[in-house]
């Protein structure tokens, strides 16, 4: 694999050189890479991308790769504790060595990094390391990466995918705290930590130090977390996480300022939180998870005139144009749906629209009902409508609710107190005479693998009725979808 010649000069110097592509592609991580290998490797387009950090972008990096790895890593803890009662003669206190996990958790993503690479290589794709702008509507200059300068290249077709990056809140001291990108690079667990936010990113990480026994305390806003979910999700998922031991500080203030007491690493670092209610919490690590803003700074899009909205993400219309003609824009800069598979497949079917044969001119992806599962101890899945939303938009009399709660059978040999802890809950929401499925929300123990078939399902447009006419695998938590009355 070969990088792209690019035109080196000094950064004080014009670029010597612009260099001709059919399509350049601004960022490599899930959607830039879906679609440049789309456009490449199915069509033959000349294609550039171009990469200012690690190949294969947030998800690969520090987002859903490391993520599920440490998801993994805390499970065998909880799961170790099952298994005492399962007959198993495991020791209360396993000693935990994280920093050997993390190192694991890095070698792993250093082999898909060069993964990415090489795949973009096997498919004829240039790869330039540096950061982009734009400096006239077709064409990009790239601050290349090794310091050598910058150089600039130019095609009739742009994509900007170039993702986000977490927030920081405007709180003093904010800059003592971490982000997720940070909770990656820590090399060892913190005995004390403060998760604020009540999002994927703070339940996910909040889920994983609780279940490996650091003290974990969540700071959030309202009365449950998670609450763009269905009301059993948030709930049932908040009482769960405060059974489990995290200690939640619901209806919190926010912070007036964080202190650095101690600077160093794990249980050497010591921050001093003070809230606006005049609370105090000293704790080892603060984790900041309060969303994410879209990576446009550097763009310079002004030149192309592409517009942004409110929040500062990307503007695009359903086919992903951006405001500017041959100028496209997916994944998380757009604040679409920010999940990876929402980005690559938006990647795959622009690569399909521009590049491809005449009966794909109109490719595009359909948004409606995007299955999404949160790694949270137990996992939770959901496609389609909240049962807010369904009654909203199908009026009251129109929509059936079929709801059960549970103990996985996997739970059966805990103490009756401690099975309480561990509830398996499903909700199917039905709308209309044929009971059309337009929502579906799970969680327990397995959820995660079990919501892929069902959003098939859900996405074919099934009724309650098709549901009930696939005989139940027994005995599973999943039957209880099919056996719902
Ligand atoms: P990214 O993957 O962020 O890629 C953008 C790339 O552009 C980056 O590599 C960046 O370096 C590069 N870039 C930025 N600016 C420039 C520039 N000016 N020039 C050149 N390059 C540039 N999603 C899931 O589906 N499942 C999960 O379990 C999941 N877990 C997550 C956990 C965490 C902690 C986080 C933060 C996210 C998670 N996500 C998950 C979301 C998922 O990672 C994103 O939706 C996805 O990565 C978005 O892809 P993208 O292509 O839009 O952007
Ligand atoms: P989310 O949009 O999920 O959540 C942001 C949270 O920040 C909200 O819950 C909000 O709380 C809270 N918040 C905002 N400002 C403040 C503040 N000043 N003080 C306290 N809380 C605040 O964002 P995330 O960053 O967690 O995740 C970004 C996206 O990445 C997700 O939406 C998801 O699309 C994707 N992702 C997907 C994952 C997966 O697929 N498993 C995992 C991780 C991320 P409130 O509820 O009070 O408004």
């Amino acid at each position: 694999f070969s990088s792209s010649p690019a035109p080196q000069t000094n950064s004080t110097m014009a670029p010597v050189e612009t260099k001709q592509y059919d399509y350049i592609v601004l960022g490599g991580g899930s959607g830039g890479s879906g679609s440049a290998r789309r456009a490449a490797g199915w069509y033959g387009a000349k294609t550039l991308i171009v990469e200012s950090g690690r190949s294969g972008g947030t998800c690969v990096n520090v987002g859903c790769v490391p993520k599920k790895m440490t998801w993994n890593f805390a499970t065998i803890n909880e799961m170790m504790h099952v298994g005492k009662h399962y007959g198993y003669d495991i020791p209360d206190n396993i000693a935990i060595d994280y920093n050997s996990f993390k190192k694991t958790r890095d070698a792993v993503i250093k082999r898909l990094n060069g993964a990415y690479e090489r795949n973009w290589g096997r498919e004829g794709i240039d790869l330039v390391h540096g950061r982009a702008g734009f400096v006239d509507p077709k064409t990009i200059e790239v601050t290349l990466g090794d310091g050598s300068g910058t150089a600039q290249y130019t095609a009739p077709h742009i994509l900007i995918a170039t993702g986000g990056r977490p927030n920081l809140p405007k709180v003093p001291g904010a800059e003592h705290g971490i982000t997720s990108d940070g909770f990656f690079e820590m090399e060892e667990l913190p005995p004390k930590v403060a998760v604020v936010g009540a999002g994927y990113i703070a339940v996910e990480l909040a889920g994983v130090l609780n279940a490996v026994n650091v003290e974990t305390h969540m700071f959030i806003r309202g009365d449950t977390f998670l609450r763009k979910f269905d009301p059993m999700v948030q709930k049932t998922m908040t009482d769960r996480y405060e059974a489990a031991g995290v200690k939640l500080h619901r209806h919190h203030p926010g912070f007036k300022e964080i202190q650095l007491i101690r600077d160093g690493k794990g249980k050497d670092r010591l921050l001093k939180l003070i809230g606006h209610d005049g609370s105090e919490l000293e704790v080892n690590e603060l984790l900041w998870a309060v969303g994410r803003a879209p990576e446009v700074e550097d763009l310079h899009l002004e030149h192309p005139g592409v517009k942004l909205n409110h929040a500062g993400h990307i503007v695009v219309d359903e086919y992903q144009n951006t405001s500017a003609k041959g100028v496209y824009a997916l994944g998380d800069v757009t604040g679409q749906a920010e999940l990876t598979p929402v980005a690559i497949a938006a990647g795959r079917q622009l690569g399909s629209r521009i590049f491809g044969p005449p009966e794909l001119k109109s490719a595009k992806l359909s948004y409606e009902n995007i299955p999404t599962v949160v790694f949270s101890h137990p996992e939770v899945g959901s496609i389609g409508l909240t049962e807010p939303e369904a009654r909203q938009q199908y009026g009251d009399d129109k929509v059936k609710i079929y709801h059960t709660r549970f103990t996985a059978m996997f739970y059966d040999v805990m103490p009756p107190e401690e099975k309480a802890k561990n509830p398996t809950e499903m909700k199917l929401i039905c709308a209309g005479p044929q009971e059309k499925v337009v929502g579906l929300h799970i969680l327990g123990l397995g959820v995660g693998e079990m919501l892929q078939g069902f959003g098939v399902a859900v996405k074919m447009g099934a009724t309650k009725q098709d549901f009930d006419s696939c005989v139940a695998i027994h005995p599973t938590s999943a039957e209880e979808l099919v056996t719902l009355r």
